[in-house]
C-alpha cells in the first residue's frame, strides 16, 4: 500500500486513506506517484479493474467488484460518441468511485461507512457495502423520495433523514463517531480517483486516440476531476473538457467566469442529479479546468428535454441529467463553437429507469 494525499491549499500531506479533509478545511488531492501508463500493463478483465496496475494503493485481493466499468462507447451520430456509463451495476457512473473507495479502505472498517447523497452515489455506496459485507449509513435530505431511495433501502443500508440544508446533511454524515468511516463522494479523494478509469476507457475504446472534446455533467465534480487526472496520467494530447451544468444550478459556470452566483430559492429542474449549489470541490474544479484549457457550458430546461428525447429516440434511456451533455454540445454546434468534424464523447452518467415518476411524467406530457 503506497498512499499519499496532499492539500492543494496548504500543502500538508496525509498517508491515511481515511482522511478526506485537511486540518485547514480544504479537500485533499491524491498525490500518489503513478507508474507510467503503458498499454501492456492493462489487464485482460472486462471491468474498470483492467487498470488496477495504476492504482498502487489498492491490493488486488481486496477489490470489491460488481463488474463496474468497461461500459460500451457507442457512435451516436457522425463523430459523436456516447459513453454508456449508466449501464454500471447500480445504474450510474458512481459505481467506479464506490468500488475504488471501498476496496481501498475495506480492511480498516470496524463499524460502518457513511455517505451523504440524495441519489446515485448513495445507491452505489449501499450496493458496494452490501457486496463487501459491511454496514452502510446513507444520510439524505428529509424531503427526498423516489426510486433511488428505494434502491438504497433494498441494498440494506441504513437511511438517515436530515432536516435542513444540503450542507447540514453533509455535516451530519461527516460528524465523527466511533467506528464510523466517511466515504462521501463530494469530499473523498479516493472516490473521485476511481473516475480516472473513464479517461483510460474512452481512449482505449477509441483505438488509443483521445477525442477532441468530452462533455461531462458536473455537480460535485467527481467525474470531471477524475477524468482530468486520468488524461494527465495518459500524458498524450489533452481533449477539451466541457463541464456541463443547468441554468438552474450553475455554481461552476459562474465561478469560472468570475461572476457571483446565487442559486434560486427552489431548485426546479428535470436534471435532478445536478443540484449541488455549493460543491466543496468548486475551487479545485476552477483551478484545474483552467490549467488544462477546459470550459463550462449551461443549458435550459427545454434544451435538456429535447436532448433527452433525442437520446431516447435512438434507444438510449437516461436520466435527464445525462442529457445535459448532448444539450450543451448541440448548443455549441449551433453557435459555431464546435467544429462539426471534431470527435466528441458525451458522458451518460445515470439510468432513466431510476427517474422520479414526477419527472418522467413531465417529460412525456
Ligand atoms: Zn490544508
Amino acid at each position: 500500500m503506497e498512499y499519499l494525499a496532499r492539500c492543494p491549499s496548504c500543502g500538508r500531506e496525509y498517508d491515511d486513506p481515511l482522511r478526506f479533509r485537511c486540518d485547514c478545511g480544504s479537500p485533499l488531492d491524491i498525490s500518489v506517484q503513478l507508474r507510467e501508463f503503458k498499454r501492456e500493463d492493462v489487464m485482460d478483465t472486462t471491468s474498470m479493474w483492467r487498470y488496477v496496475n495504476f492504482f498502487p494503493y489498492i491490493e488486488k485481493r481486496d477489490i470489491v467488484t460488481l463488474g463496474e466499468g468497461w461500459t460500451p462507447l457507442l457512435r451516436f451520430e457522425g463523430n459523436v460518441y456516447v459513453k454508456m456509463d449508466f449501464l454500471n451495476p447500480t445504474g450510474s457512473f458512481k459505481d467506479r468511485g464506490a468500488s475504488t473507495i471501498i476496496s481501498a479502505i475495506l480492511n480498516r472498517v470496524r463499524g460502518l461507512i457513511a455517505e451523504d447523497s440524495s441519489g446515485n452515489a448513495g445507491a452505489s455506496i449501499a450496493a458496494y457495502a452490501a457486496r463487501a459485507g459491511i454496514k452502510a449509513r446513507i444520510y439524505v435530505p428529509s424531503s427526498i423520495s423516489g426510486r433511488k431511495i428505494d434502491q438504497i433501502r433494498a441494498y440494506g443500508a441504513e437511511l438517515i433523514r436530515v432536516e435542513g440544508s444540503r450542507e447540514k446533511v453533509s455535516e451530519e454524515a461527516m460528524r465523527p463517531e466511533k467506528g464510523k468511516v466517511y466515504v462521501g463522494h463530494a469530499w473523498h479523494p479516493i472516490f473521485r480517483d476511481g473516475m480516472r478509469t473513464l479517461a483510460y476507457e474512452i481512449v482505449e475504446q477509441l483505438g488509443w486516440t483521445p477525442p477532441d472534446r468530452i462533455y461531462i455533467p458536473v455537480s460535485s465534480g467527481t467525474g470531471l476531476l477524475g477524468i482530468l487526472e486520468g488524461f494527465k496520467h495518459l500524458s498524450g494530447p489533452f481533449p477539451e473538457l466541457i463541464a456541463c451544468q443547468t441554468e438552474v444550478v450553475s455554481p461552476l459556470y459562474h465561478r469560472f467566469r468570475g461572476e457571483p452566483y446565487t442559486p434560486p430559492e427552489r431548485l426546479e429542474t428535470v436534471a435532478d442529479a445536478l443540484i449541488v449549489t455549493k460543491p466543496p470541490l468548486l475551487g479545485l474544479m476552477v483551478e484545474k479546468l483552467r490549467m488544462v484549457g477546459g470550459s463550462v457550458e449551461v443549458v435550459g430546461e427545454e434544451e435538456i428535454a429535447d436532448a433527452f428525447h433525442q437520446l431516447a429516440a435512438r434507444g438510449i434511456f437516461v436520466e435527464p441529467t445525462s442529457a445535459v451533455p448532448l444539450a450543451c454540445y448541440k448548443k455549441q454546434v449551433e453557435v459555431g463553437e464546435v467544429d462539426r468534424g471534431d470527435r466528441v464523447v458525451l458522458l451518460l452518467t445515470g439510468s432513466g429507469l431510476k427517474m422520479k415518476p414526477s419527472i418522467i411524467k413531465r417529460l412525456l406530457s
